[in-house]
C-alpha cells in the first residue's frame, strides 16, 4: 500500500516526502527545501494555523496578506456551496453574465469612494493580482489607441514594488531577482527608485523633503521616455511585498500633480492596501489621490478563494465603452460565480464587523502604539505601521543606525525564532513585517508582540553568541 491509499492519516514525513516529490512551491529553492522538509499545515481559526505536529501559530501575516476577516468563517463556506449547487460555473463571454458577478460589481462600485471627478463604475474580474495587472497593461493601451496615442506605450513603475509574477506583473515588478531569471522587463516597461525614507534620506532631510524629491523622480523619468510616449504610472499605495515601506505624507499629493501635468493614467494596485488594511475600503481614500484603475485581489474573498480584478475609474471606461469595438480580452475564470458570491458574503462581514473603521479607530492605532514601544528595542532601527501592517528593521548600532551584512540573513535569523516560537512574521531582507486578520482584539494584539519581542530577544541573543553584533 502506497502513501496515498493509506487510510490512516499521513505522517509529517509522508506528506513532506510526496511534496518534495510532486510538488513544485513558488518562490522556493527546492535543493534546499528538500534539505529541511515543507511546514505542513493542516487547519485553521481565527488568527490561528496549527501545523502537522499539531503546533499553533499565531499568523501575523493573513495568509499571504489575504484573510482580513481571519479563518473558520463558515458563511463564506455556505455561500460558496450554496452557488456551487445553484451555478458552479458559467463563463461571462458571448453575452452572458451571472448574478453573484453583477451583484458583486455594483457592491464595489459602491464602496469605491468618487475623488474628485473620478468615481469608480466598472469592474474587470480575473482570478488574481497578477492577471489583474495583465489586465491593466492590455486596458492601457487600449485605451491610447482608442484615443488615437497609440505612441503612448510606456509604463513607469517603482524599483523593489511587487505587481506580480505573470510575465507584466513581473516586469512592472521592481524585483531585481524576477527580472534576472525572465529577461524582464518586457518591452516599455520602466522604473523610478522607491520612496524608502529610512534607506535613501539624505543626511538632514526630512520626510516630506524626501517625499516630494522621491515623486519628483517620476517626472524626471516622463521627461527622460518623452512626455507624449507615457501611458501610465503605477504603484502600490505602500509598498507591501517590498518591506511594507511607507512614504512620507508628501509623496502622493506630488505623484498627483505630476500625473496631471502630464495626462498619463494612474494605476493604484490595492492588492495588500485595500479591503480595509489601511482603514478604508480601498487605500486611495486614505492618501487622497485619484487613480483611474485600481488593482484589487486577495482580502476581496478573505483569500477563501481566488478572485482578483480591476475597478475602472470612469476616465478609462468611458473610452473602452463608449468608442467600442471588442477588448479583445479576458480569462475563463472572469466574473466566476462561486468567487463572487464568497466575495459577496465576505465584503457583507467586513461591512457588519465594520473591519475598515474598527482599523482606523481601534485596532490601527493600537498597532502603532505598540510599534512605538517595541522601536526602543535594542535591536530595531526603526519601527512603522500604516493602518493594520506594520514593520521594523533590525539595526546593528540603534545609535548610528548602521545595518548589517546581508549575507548574514539576520531577518531570516528572526524569521526562524518567529517559527519556532509560534508566530508568522515575515522577513524581507533586514525588515521584519506584518499584515495581521483585522479581527484581532487588543489582547490578540498584546499576545502578538510577546512573541515578536520574544523572537527580537532570540535573535539578539543569538547574534551576540556568535559575536556578530
Ligand atoms: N500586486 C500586489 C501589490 C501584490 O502584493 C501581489 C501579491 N502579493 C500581486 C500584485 C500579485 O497577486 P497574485 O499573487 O494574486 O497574482
Amino acid at each position: 500500500m502506497n502513501a496515498l491509499t493509506t487510510p490512516n492519516p499521513l505522517s509529517t514525513q509522508a506528506i513532506q516526502a510526496l511534496d518534495s516529490a510532486h510538488f513544485i512551491h513558488p518562490f522556493t529553492d527546492h535543493a534546499d527545501l528538500a534539505t529541511r522538509g515543507s511546514r505542513v499545515i493542516v487547519k485553521s481559526e481565527g488568527i490561528y494555523i496549527w501545523d502537522s505536529e499539531g503546533e499553533k501559530i499565531l499568523d501575523a501575516m493573513s495568509g499571504l496578506w489575504c484573510v482580513n476577516a481571519g479563518y473558520g468563517r463558515k458563511e463564506l463556506a455556505q455561500a460558496a456551496f450554496d452557488q456551487m449547487m445553484t451555478l458552479p460555473f458559467y463563463n461571462s463571454f458571448f453575452q452572458t453574465t451571472n448574478v453573484p458577478a453583477v451583484k458583486l460589481a455594483a457592491k464595489l462600485a459602491s464602496l469605491a469612494p468618487k475623488v474628485g471627478e473620478r468615481s469608480f463604475e466598472h469592474v474587470f474580474y480575473s482570478s488574481s493580482g497578477s492577471e489583474s495587472n495583465d489586465s491593466n497593461v492590455r486596458m492601457v493601451r487600449r485605451y491610447w489607441d482608442l484615443l488615437g496615442q497609440p505612441q503612448r506605450k510606456v509604463i513607469i513603475s517603482r524599483h523593489n514594488a511587487y505587481h506580480g509574477s505573470t510575465m507584466a506583473g513581473a516586469s512592472l515588478g521592481g524585483m531585481s531577482g524576477m527580472h534576472a531569471q525572465g529577461d524582464l522587463p518586457i518591452p516599455n516597461i520602466t522604473h523610478i527608485d522607491q520612496p524608502y525614507f529610512f534607506e535613501n534620506a539624505l543626511p538632514g532631510e526630512t520626510a516630506d523633503e524626501f517625499g516630494v524629491r522621491a515623486a519628483r523622480w517620476l517626472e524626471d523619468k516622463i521627461l527622460a521616455v518623452g512626455p507624449d510616449k507615457v501611458a501610465a504610472f503605477i504603484a502600490e499605495p505602500i509598498q507591501g511585498a517590498g518591506g511594507v515601506i511607507i512614504p512620507p505624507a508628501s509623496y502622493w499629493p506630488e505623484i498627483q500633480r505630476i500625473v496631471d501635468k502630464y495626462g498619463i493614467l494612474l494605476i493604484s494596485d490595492e492588492v495588500i492596501c485595500a479591503f480595509g488594511r489601511l482603514g478604508h475600503w480601498f487605500a486611495y481614500e486614505k492618501f487622497g489621490y485619484k487613480p483611474d484603475l485600481v488593482t484589487f485581489a486577495k482580502a476581496v474573498t478573505s483569500g477563501y478563494i481566488p478572485l482578483g480584478g480591476v475597478m475602472v475609474g470612469d476616465r478609462v471606461a468611458k473610452v473602452l465603452i463608449e468608442k467600442g469595438g471588442e477588448f479583445n480580452h479576458g480569462y475563463t475564470y472572469s466574473g466566476h460565480p462561486v468567487a463572487c458570491a464568497v466575495a459577496l458574503a465576505n465584503l457583507e462581514i467586513m461591512e457588519r464587523e465594520q473591519l475598515p473603521q474598527r482599523v482606523k479607530d481601534d485596532i490601527g492605532p493600537y498597532l502603532a502604539s505598540c510599534f512605538e514601544a517595541i522601536g526602543t528595542h535594542p535591536l530595531v532601527g526603526v519601527a512603522e505601521t500604516c493602518g493594520f501592517t506594520a514593520g521594523l528593521v533590525l539595526v546593528k548600532n540603534k545609535a548610528s543606525r548602521e545595518r548589517f551584512d546581508e549575507n548574514l540573513g539576520v531577518g531570516m535569523m528572526c524569521r526562524r525564532h518567529c517559527f519556532q516560537n509560534g508566530l508568522i512574521m515575515r522577513a524581507v531582507g533586514d525588515r521584519m513585517i506584518i499584515a495581521p486578520p483585522l479581527t484581532m482584539t487588543h489582547a490578540d494584539i498584546d499576545e502578538m508582540m510577546r512573541l515578536i519581542r520574544q523572537a527580537l530577544d532570540l535573535t539578539l541573543q543569538e547574534l551576540t553568541q556568535k559575536g556578530l553584533i
